[in-house]
């Protein structure tokens, strides 16, 4: 098989690049184990054009958000099936610092059009936020187990998917070309999210990866016209159904639910809404964080077969598009990577 791509990996990260190399016309091969564990379908999927303490606008937002959407869309349409959901998101003032930034914020033109007015503010299910709260827009959420399911099945029918574990001590260096059992690919990209650590090729780039833990709960008294922010969230997914989380924990690396952790979330939970929800599911998966990094993409220095897209922190559903774009520009068409993310420029 003579193909332009084998990608390593079927996470948000793979996905995406399987995506914008079909919408491209570039052949290629996807290879996963498939386990139904793994951190693209642990997340709760949630997009928020403004994150952190500072709700600062993410990394190139202006790109990044337009084009998840619109691959989000594209994919909804080739799948028959609609894997976003947009939602405002109630995010809580959680100091007296945040409420001052807010202030701030409503000044910066790159602020403004996500910040909603919000006549209703903190709802009677809620705890009365201490600070105050906004309504930003823009955002939501994918169903990630679903996208990564229906996008397996289009690639599986396109000959494009399959089953199994890439070793990179199997693959055969050959001119310009790659070989892995009867493949052959001019790129081998690796979207290996966190176990890329273990990768010998990749054994320089500095991983700090981060666990995390996910509650599905049932509730009968939560609203669901937001998703609810205030250090832990608060996620809607209709008939009675939420998702809650998450942790963050470095160092722990295993990708199983703990006491601990549906503790942590329970505690935070209850500062945050009146009523005690029932819990009905418990996840755990390990974030790709790649030290000082917000992502990391680009070329292996010794070879050029040879790509990394990596390091997705928290924020995978709006920023693999993005980055799976950027990456293919610059394999492909040699566009320069930016340098924030780029793999040459940072190690
Ligand atoms: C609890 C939790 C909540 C989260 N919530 C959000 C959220 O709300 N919004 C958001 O944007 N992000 C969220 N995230 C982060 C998000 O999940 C990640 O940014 C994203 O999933 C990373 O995708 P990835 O494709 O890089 O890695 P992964 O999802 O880990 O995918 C990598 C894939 O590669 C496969 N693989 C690895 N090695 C090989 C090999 N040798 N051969 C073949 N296949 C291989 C793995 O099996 C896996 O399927 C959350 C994460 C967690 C843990």
């Amino acid at each position: 098989m003579r193909i332009e791509a084998l990608i390593v990996g079927q996470g948000l990260a793979g996905t995406a690049l399987a995506w914008e190399l079909r919408r491209r016309g570039i052949s290629f091969l996807i290879v996963d184990p498939a386990a139904p564990t793994g951190c693209s379908r642990a997340a709760a999927g949630i997009l928020t054009p403004l994150a952190g303490q500072r709700l600062a606008p993410s990394w190139r937002l202006d790109e990044a958000l337009p084009l998840a959407r619109q691959t989000y869309d594209e994919v909804a349409q080739v799948t028959g099936q609609q894997h976003f959901t947009a939602l405002p998101v109630l995010r809580w003032l959680l100091n007296p610092l945040e409420k001052e930034r807010l202030l701030v914020r409503r000044q910066d033109p790159a602020v403004t059009p996500y910040l909603l007015e919000d006549p209703a503010g903190a709802e009677s299910w809620m705890q009365v936020p201490p600070y105050g709260a906004v309504l930003l827009g823009g955002g939501g959420y994918l169903d990630t187990v679903a996208y990564l399911e229906a996008s397996q099945a289009i690639f599986h029918r396109e000959a494009a998917w399959q089953q199994g574990v890439v070793d990179p001590r199997d693959l055969h260096w050959e001119q310009s070309r790659v070989r892995w059992r009867e493949v052959e690919a001019r790129f081998v990209l690796f979207a290996q999210g966190w176990k890329g650590a273990s990768n010998p090729l990749f054994d320089w780039v500095p991983f700090n990866s981060a666990k995390g833990e996910i509650l599905d709960l049932e509730s009968q008294s939560f609203g669901d016209r937001c998703i609810l922010s205030a250090g832990k969230w608060v996620l809607p997914l209709g008939h009675g159904r939420f998702r809650a989380g998450s942790t963050y924990t470095h160092g722990l690396l295993d990708e199983l639910p703990s006491e601990e952790g549906k503790t942590e979330i329970l505690d935070h939970l209850s500062s945050m809404v009146r009523d005690k929800p029932t819990v009905v599911n418990h996840r755990a998966g390990i974030r790709p964080v790649i030290r000082g990094q917000q992502a990391v993409i680009g070329r292996h220095p010794g070879r050029p077969q040879v790509a990394f897209f990596n390091g997705l922190r928290s924020k995978g559903v709006l920023l693999a598009p993005l980055l799976a774009k950027l990456l293919v520009d610059h394999l492909w068409e040699g566009a320069p990577l930016p340098r924030e993310v780029d793999l040459a420029s940072n190690f």
